[in-house]
């Protein structure tokens, strides 16, 4: 791989580099912060123009501040608030566990903050523009109706739950859960919801879940996992929002006045997540559920890794999957355990119960989320 930016081919028509990532989330623009902090040239496309809202709880645990830290980009961090306790509330019961771990962050300046390093990092960065793999595995770019062309010896596709970058490629096909929930969320202005700066604040209620968090601004991120069926049989989303917010709603007018923003069904994994010359990371490559917050440090430690992997493997596909295993694994059966539990909120009730008069397995199990996998098989890329 060599430093020097990507070019066009003499004739002019086709973009040419050594790695490109398609979507510039998290997963996209640690990927392409990885890729070129290892000598490669590198193009990030995404089809939004930044600023763009994302459905998110905003809560990043420490292991993705690292993650974010050991690519060289902790300014993206600067103005996040720590947070130091989680509060779970299901009918009559709460429990409030303290846990100083992880920060809250808008997604609308993480996202945007890191785009801005892959570019000081000097990736070629193109928002606006979609881009979807060819059966050659070209890749075709779209912005403001004009079409190009560009080749990558590694695409690394990081384009979401809802992305179309893989539609005209055999073999990349979706499962998704039989019982899956949605998603929902929106940022209210401050006051609207109580919950304490530091604090994350979830009320699980038949159907679902619902989680608010302080922003640095004050003002409050509200998201939500909800049965499709539950969100049928409420007459709006907000209406779902003010019921599943139940006392912690605060500000009625404001809940039903937001502009609130659905995700396709939740929990699903792709049938293959690696082809000769493509690698596909973050929630492209597979989700479960927001309650343990961890789908962005997902998302950042599997984009880094396979950023690393693709400037330094001619065929980095090969080893993708027993990467993503090792780094995703764990945390995942985790998340799918704790997503059937919430699923039956009297048993959640009685954990509640019996976590006020014992806390110590609550809090060591909150404290868990977020930890390194045990093995973190891709060495950290260069910094400088
Ligand atoms: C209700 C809810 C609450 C959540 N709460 C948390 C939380 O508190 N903490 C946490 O860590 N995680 C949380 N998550 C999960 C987290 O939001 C995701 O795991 C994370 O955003 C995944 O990042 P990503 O980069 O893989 O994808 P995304 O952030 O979805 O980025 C994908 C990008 O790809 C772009 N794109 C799509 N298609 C194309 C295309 N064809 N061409 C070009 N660009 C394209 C999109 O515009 C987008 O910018 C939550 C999720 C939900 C639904």
């Amino acid at each position: 791989m060599n430093s020097a930016s990507g070019h066009y081919t003499s004739l002019g028509e086709r973009y040419v580099c050594d790695v490109a990532v398609i979507g510039a989330g998290p997963a996209g623009s640690a990927a392409a912060l990885a890729a070129a902090r290892s000598g490669a040239n590198v193009l990030l496309v995404d089809r939004a123009n930044f600023p763009r809202t994302k459905v998110c709880g905003s809560c990043l645990t420490d292991t993705g501040v690292d993650a974010i830290t050991a690519l060289g980009a902790a300014r993206a961090l600067t103005t996040a608030t720590p947070l130091h306790s989680i509060h779970v509330r299901c009918g009559l019961r709460e429990l409030r566990i303290s846990r100083e771990a992880g920060v809250a962050i808008a997604r609308e300046t993480l996202d945007t903050a890191l785009v801005e390093e892959a570019r000081r990092a000097g990736v070629e960065v193109r928002l606006a523009t979609s881009a979807r793999v060819r059966p050659d595995r070209t890749l075709e770019l779209t912005a403001y109706e004009e079409r190009s062309v560009a080749h990558a010896s590694t695409i690394i596709i990081a384009d979401g739950l809802a992305g179309s970058a893989l539609d005209d490629l055999e073999g990349f096909a979706w499962h998704i859960a039989r019982r899956s929930h949605m998603g929902f969320g929106t940022i209210l202005p401050a006051n609207s919801v109580q919950c304490a700066r530091g604090e994350i604040c979830m009320r699980v209620v038949e159907g679902g879940y619902i989680g608010a968090v302080q922003l640095p601004s004050g003002d409050i991120d509200v998201a939500a996992a909800v049965d499709p069926r539950a969100l049928r049989a409420a007459n709006s989303v907000s209406a779902a929002a003010r019921e599943m917010l139940g006392e912690t709603a605060l500000d009625a007018h404001a809940i039903a006045r937001a502009r609130w923003r659905g995700t396709p069904l939740l929990t699903r994994r792709r049938a293959r997540i690696a082809a000769e010359g493509i690698l596909v990371v973050g929630d492209a490559a597979g989700y479960v559920e927001p309650f343990t917050g961890e789908g962005m440090t997902w998302a950042i430690t599997t984009g880094a890794a396979a950023g690393a992997l693709a400037a330094t493997e001619t065929r980095a596909d090969r080893a993708w999957p027993r990467v993503h295993a090792a780094l995703t694994r764990g945390p995942r059966l985790r998340c799918a355990l704790l997503s059937r539990v919430l699923r039956a909120p009297r048993f959640v009730r009685t954990l509640l119960a019996i976590g006020e008069h014992v806390p110590a397995p609550f809090a060591s199990f909150a404290s868990a989320l977020g930890r390194k996998p045990r093995a973190f098989p891709v060495r950290n890329p260069r910094t400088t």
